[in-house]
């Protein structure tokens, strides 16, 4: 299904030239740049936080030499070493957040924390890796996309993980040291935001980026409402008094509440959009990602690469399934195939 690389195999970037390999935010926090390399994202921060018990590390990057090397260096920069750290928390369960940790674990950080969903997702996961893509590709198939088979030597994210068991699950408004984590659903089963107790500041992971659009999306029938949980948690991180946010991806910007606000502009637009779609009668989840803008530059859904049309089709869903949540849609499914329309159009409903 989806390849570590997004489709840009061949594609090398690596962190802006303009970037320092750590930033000092202050409050004793340290930003640490860690590589994605190949990945449009191109770095996703760990944050270090001095606790009277030791150092925080908040997310670690995926399995690779080059995030373990820059792990060590920052680290280094900052006047410490690996032994230093006392616990990894990870925001979410994703293999640019959570995919060094078995290492780290192996080297002998003594706590992992994340929560309970996403572990759960993993684990799942891992008792039926095999079949996992074909799930998805099942899925997004009845929902009107084919699926393009990958060349044999596409590297799989499954490539950038390191397993390894939490030492602790993370629960919602528990106290971790210094922080204070907020259980924000959405992105993913189990997202973590972390309130910083001293600074004020929330680690915001994936749930709240600028510029990039967090993705949410529907990947199989999971029985969940992804979307209609990530504007919940989006209205609750929304209403925190915050100095500031330190985001997974990008840097820091200061005001949560105004980024807030945009992100549900957007998911209401997108929403709005959907649902003119389906004007003109039941369409597939395909046909109603055929009708959107996609990326930040606005392309049609045939502009996009494979791997980007199976997240466009999976973000389209979560609306139409949110949009089914509140009544306002429904789905037929005839065995081979699902279709979606409005809630008024009753004939095709069932
Ligand atoms: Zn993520
Ligand atoms: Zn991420």
């Amino acid at each position: 299904m989806i390849s570590a690389s997004a489709g840009l195999t061949g594609y090398s970037l690596s962190i802006p030239s303009n970037l320092p390999p750590i930033t000092q935010i202050g409050d004793r926090i340290v930003q640490i740049r860690l590589p994605m390399s190949g990945n449009p994202m191109r770095y996703i921060n760990g944050y270090l936080l001095e606790d009277d018990d030791g150092l925080t590390l908040i997310d670690c990057g995926w399995r690779a030499d080059d995030v373990l090397a820059a792990l060590e260096q920052g680290l280094e920069l900052a006047g410490f070493s690996l032994g230093d750290i006392k616990r990894l928390l990870v925001t979410h369960f994703h293999f640019d957040h959570y995919g060094l940790a078995g290492t780290l674990v192996r080297k002998g950080i003594p706590e992992l924390g994340m929560h309970a969903r996403d572990w759960g997702f993993l684990v799942a996961r891992e008792q039926r890796t095999a079949d996992t893509d074909s799930i998805v590709d099942a899925w997004l198939e009845r929902n009107g996309l084919p699926v393009v088979p990958e060349p044999d030597d596409e590297e799989s994210f499954y490539d950038r993980y390191d397993f390894t068991e939490p030492t602790r699950l993370v629960e919602d408004g528990e106290r971790i040291g210094r922080l204070r984590a907020m259980w924000t659903p959405g992105h993913s089963p189990g997202h973590l935001c972390f309130v910083d107790t001293i600074s004020g500041r929330t680690f915001t992971g994936d749930h709240v980026l600028d510029p990039v659009t967090p993705h949410v999306g529907m990947w199989h029938e999971s029985g969940r409402d992804a979307m209609g949980e990530y504007i919940a948690s989006l209205r609750t991180v929304g209403a925190l008094e915050t100095s500031g946010a330190l985001p997974a991806h990008g840097e820091a910007f200061p005001d949560l509440a105004r980024r807030v606000e945009e992100l549900l502009a957007h998911e209401a637009q997108r929403e709005a959009d959907v649902l003119r779609a389906l004007e003109s009668g039941p369409l597939t989840g395909t046909a109603v990602a055929g009708t959107l803008k996609w990326r930040r530059r606005g392309d049609r859904f045939d502009q996009l690469p494979p791997e980007h049309q199976q997240f466009a089709v999976a973000e389209t869903l979560a609306h139409l399934e949110h949009l089914r949540t509140r009544g306002e849609v429904v789905r037929h499914d005839d065995g081979m195939g699902i279709t979606w329309a409005r809630a008024d159009d009753s004939a095709t409903s069932n």
